[in-house]
């Protein structure tokens, strides 16, 4: 599981057979030790292994010795959880729910209402990747501006449409750059090429996002019940754990950085039991293949040398401090509301979609009247049921026909959340 590949370059594989194999300590000592850290698992399938996980799920089970409710930050594992029924493999005891970590999900209807403006600009082309193109905004989305004749290019990376300002000097190129942490270096670097190669022709219609603030405002919100957090493994690939640590210390919740697969996923809660169980507000690291605790300073370098912290308001969220970047004055150029005179545009979101309950994990998708009758993929009412890491269409692919008639609020432990120990 912890694939400890740097020291076992030799990379046996053993063959699964009881979880003691693989057991090393009982819980994480530091941020870089599991208890899973024996058993080498390099390949998908192992990852998925039915009996590694069922052994680790019957691991969980023998641990537990209470309610608690845990939030999966990232869409990515919420589709996991899903798509492998992990959440029925969990004692009853264990609620898990989904949180904020789509960033398409959490864009305002503002902002893709900036972007439709510019794809329907003359002389302007709109870049973005492709799951932004069919997030609704207050008078349709991006497809439906491509159809009237909007200029809209789906890319692969900013790079492209860096290339594309290279090629085409007489258009204004413009990139949607959507993302957590995990996008901010790419575009960061998209930017620095551009002052390279003296580029006057591209900018970028910011819409970062950062994880730490949502999962603040999450544990803020009154009545929460929240007692800890699986975070996501790819965005503290790029940032690493420190902004983390006072998050667990001052709302007394573990925090374990997980990665995407099942047997991941399951580590991360059994990691996350452990530590609940032992009264311990600590940060860990289940995906420690891919995280380091100092995070990839150099990637994160970048992106403080082109952004710096602001204020966002997200989707269904409102305005959250610090919860966003934007570009840095030196870079002011780049930044397509000012160049085009977008600020202060402002839209009204949807009065059906509950999509802000649903990110903060106080209602689950079966929840919300519109689901899977007025909302579906085909036609959707809010972003959660377009995005590939939303939890509307996570719901709506995996659960739709279990769900229907099924009273999905999120649990209630019948108690407030109380910090491990107190
Ligand atoms: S089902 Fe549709 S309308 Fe309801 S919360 Fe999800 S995206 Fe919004």
């Amino acid at each position: 599981m912890q694939l400890d590949i740097a020291e076992n370059e030799q990379g046996i594989r053993a063959s699964p057979k009881s979880v003691d194999q693989f057991e090393s300590v009982g819980s994480p000592r530091s941020p870089q030790t599991c208890w899973l850290t024996r058993r080498i698992v390099r390949f998908v399938d192992e990852f998925r292994n039915p009996t590694l996980i069922r052994q680790v799920a019957e691991r969980i089970r023998s641990r537990v010795s209470r309610v608690w409710t845990i939030m999966e930050v990232c869409g990515g594992q919420t589709h996991s959880i899903l798509r492998f029924g992990l959440d029925q493999l969990l004692p009853e005891q264990i609620t898990l729910i989904h949180g904020p970590g789509c960033p398409v999900c959490v864009t305002p209807v503002s902002l893709i209402d900036q972007a439709i403006l510019l794809a329907e600009t003359p002389g302007v082309i709109l870049c973005s990747f492709g799951d932004m193109l069919r997030v609704p905004g207050s008078k349709g989305d991006l497809f439906t501006a491509k159809s009237r004749g909007g200029d809209v290019r789906v890319v692969y990376s900013p790079m492209d449409a860096v290339a594309l300002a290279r090629r085409l000097p007489d258009r204004q190129v413009v990139f949607f750059a959507v993302g957590f942490e995990t996008t901010a270096p790419a575009n960061a670097m998209a930017v620095a090429q551009a002052v390279q190669l003296g580029l006057e022709n591209f900018s970028l219609l910011v819409a970062h996002v950062l994880v730490p603030a949502a999962m603040e405002a999450v544990l803020s919100a009154p009545g929460c019940q929240l007692h800890g957090f699986l975070a996501a493994g790819h965005v503290c690939t790029v940032t690493g754990v420190e902004d983390y640590k006072p998050i667990a210390q001052r709302f007394g919740v573990p925090i374990v950085v997980t990665g995407f697969e099942p047997l991941d996923i399951l580590h991360g809660i059994a990691v996350c039991v452990d530590l609940l169980e032992e009264g311990r507000a600590e940060v860990a690291i289940q995906y420690s293949r891919s995280v380091r605790p100092q995070g990839n300073p150099i990637a994160w370098q970048k992106v403080c040398e082109v952004f710096e912290p602001s204020d966002r308001v997200w989707r269904g969220m409102g305005l959250l401090p610090r919860s966003g970047l934007k570009l840095r004055k030196e870079y002011a150029a780049f930044d397509a509301e000012k160049r085009f005179g977008l600020e202060g545009l402002g839209a009204e979101e949807s009065s059906v979609c509950i999509a802000g309950a649903i990110l903060q994990g106080q209602k689950k998708p079966p929840d919300c009247p519109a689901f899977a009758g007025e909302c579906t993929p085909e036609h959707p009412l809010g972003a959660p049921m377009v995005s590939a890491e939303g939890a509307c269409a996570a719901y709506y692919r995996y659960r739709r026909h279990a769900a229907s008639g099924a009273a999905a609020t999120v649990k209630s432990s019948g108690e407030d959340r109380t910090a491990p120990g107190n």
